[in-house]
């Protein structure tokens, strides 16, 4: 059961994931989380930092969209302006938000991979889907009303796969 909350990488932030490292891996689009992935949950805009690593992305060649299970006015409101396309009320971790993602990519699953900061909603979603998956230190230490529960059942999950050698993870 813990292989499913088992990301294939994890990283400090999205900074340190770059064009090179996944192109390497064959990775062409990138589904990424918003609320405390790109910047806190309670930021409404993206900061020039997220522009600049959206750019770099794309001047790469590699597809962007955000998936993100928050209502739409909150994705709209940070992605419109940047132009990024989105996916709002994306219910992860199920199938169907991550299903109109990858039609939006035209990609195979295979070439595209999750970054997010929720083992039971990027991870576990992503993990099952069958997508590369990243996961990242929550930009802010406060969540979300739903989130906040989340994260109860996540740490519970993290010292379980550590015990288990699985993940090696200091925050
Ligand atoms: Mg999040």
């Amino acid at each position: 059961m813990y292989k499913h909350f088992l990301p294939d990488e994890y990283v400090k932030d999205i900074y340190q994931i770059t064009p090179e490292k996944l192109q390497e891996q064959g990775i062409k689009g990138i589904m990424t989380d918003l609320d405390n992935t790109l910047v806190e949950w309670d930021r409404p805009e993206a900061t020039p930092e997220v522009i600049e690593w959206m750019k770099l992305m794309r001047d790469a060649g590699l597809k962007v969209i955000v998936v993100s299970n928050n209502h739409e006015p909150r994705v709209s409101t940070f992605c419109q302006p940047a132009e990024i396309p989105f996916i709002f009320e994306a219910r992860k971790p199920l199938e169907k938000g991550f299903e109109r993602a990858l039609r939006l990519l035209e990609l195979p699953k295979e070439e595209v991979v999750m970054i997010g900061d929720q083992l039971l909603t990027d991870i576990l979603g992503g993990n099952r889907f069958g997508l590369h998956t990243i996961l990242v230190v929550p930009v802010a230490k406060s969540d979300g009303f739903v989130t906040r529960f989340n994260r109860k059942v996540e740490r519970r999950i993290l010292k379980g796969l550590k015990r288990r050698g699985m993940l090696d993870w200091e925050e």
